[in-house]
């Protein structure tokens, strides 16, 4: 679900060895071309735990030191927070396999859903395998390839892309290393083409998107707030288009009843939206706001179903070519939004700005 917003790390050893790899490999080939690679080591390590009788600790520490978890650390640093690391993650796992003697201490309470996960994992460890048989047998790693193709300006250059399948996160993730996927329960043949093929091609295309980033640096430090609402906007709404049914907003809310009632569908969402950033240009003293709206702290992430709405009606309206040149560029994005619909003329089902306003925020963001 989430591409690596802040600053990209420079490429891990273990990436750059895949890079040299996939560039030697191609340089055989006539037609060189991307590729997806399954990664279940992670996966399978964690299950060998399971079925363990007397799990030993060193079994723990070499399980979190597999590319998988590596590159998962890099990834939860840079974007969840540092104390999301490995350490945190050895004393979850050794609570969860040899909890008398590694017990879970008091301080490690606001991270316990990570021990509550593996636990659960741990308690439903049979469905692990035949999860692993499942997407092995099933995925057709040409047609994720295929989909998200069709979402980029252009032939990416040659790359294999790890897909790491692993335990701890309970999501999908993409990093400058490869994408992250945490899906164990059971599947069908048929969900794998519908949900598992059209997620995973969602990530990767957030892997393919660092290659188009134009957003400036500066933006991020003058206008943070700002950025990151219309950043993720662009990269969740363009890669909703790979695969449409990444973020099962429907799914979310019925799991999460409560939360429910806070949602607010697209048409007033995207109203307030704009009005929040019109005002924001005029006065701009808390971008917050924009943030709070489309990611809430209680309630959905909005990013993926608005930024989609958008991303689908710039696409209809104006073509996909002229989508795809707003990829890695935010700014262009709610901007061709707004031409979109100014054009589609409905606002009942994709409201715009009024003239005044697209003027004055329109000039505002061309400042930055
Ligand atoms: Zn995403």
């Amino acid at each position: 679900m989430t591409p690596f917003f802040k600053k990209i790390p420079s490429l891990p050893l273990a990436c750059f060895l895949l890079l040299c790899q996939s560039f030697l490999v191609s340089a055989q080939s006539t037609q060189p071309t991307s590729s997806v690679e399954l990664d279940f080591t992670a996966a399978e390590a964690f299950l060998e735990l399971c079925q363990t009788d007397t799990p030993q600790p060193s079994q723990i520490y070499d399980l979190l030191e597999l590319p998988a978890y590596t590159q998962l650390f890099v990834y939860l640093k840079n974007n969840w927070g540092k104390q999301y690391n490995k350490d945190l993650y050895q004393k979850m796992l050794l609570a969860c396999f040899l909890p008398e003697q590694y017990p879970l201490q008091p301080e490690h309470k606001k991270h316990q859903w990570i021990w509550r996960y593996f636990q659960k994992m741990k308690n439903n460890k049979a469905q692990i395998a035949p999860y692993i048989h499942m997407v092995r047998t099933h995925l057709n790693t040409n047609t994720v390839m295929q989909r998200l193709l069709a979402y980029l300006p252009q032939k990416p250059k040659p790359r294999a892309i790890p897909i790491y399948f692993l335990l701890g996160i309970k999501q999908g993730s993409a990093s400058a290393a490869g994408v992250f996927i945490d899906n164990f329960q059971p599947t069908t043949p048929a969900n794998i083409k519908k949900y598992l093929e059209p997620w995973i091609a969602h990530e990767v295309h957030h892997f393919f998107r660092a290659d188009y980033n134009h957003l400036a640096e500066s933006c991020f430090d003058r206008q943070p707030k700002l950025c990151q609402a219309l950043y993720w906007l662009e990269t969740e709404g363009i890669a909703e288009r790979v695969g449409a049914l990444a973020y099962d907003l429907e799914h979310y809310l019925h799991q999460n009843p409560k939360q429910a009632s806070r949602y607010m569908p697209f048409v007033p969402t995207m109203k307030k939206f704009q009005n929040q950033l019109w005002n924001y240009t005029q006065n701009p003293t808390n971008a917050q706001s924009l943030i709070d709206l489309l990611q809430p702290k209680q309630g959905p992430n909005l990013y993926h179903e608005i930024g989609h709405k958008m991303a689908f009606l710039i696409e209809k309206q104006l073509g996909r070519e002229q989508l795809l040149l707003c990829l890695g560029k935010p700014k262009q994005f709610f901007l061709q939004y707004q031409y979109a619909a100014t054009a589609y003329a409905k606002p009942d089902a994709y409201p715009y700005c009024s003239p005044v306003q697209l003027a004055s925020i329109k000039k505002f963001l061309n400042d930055f």
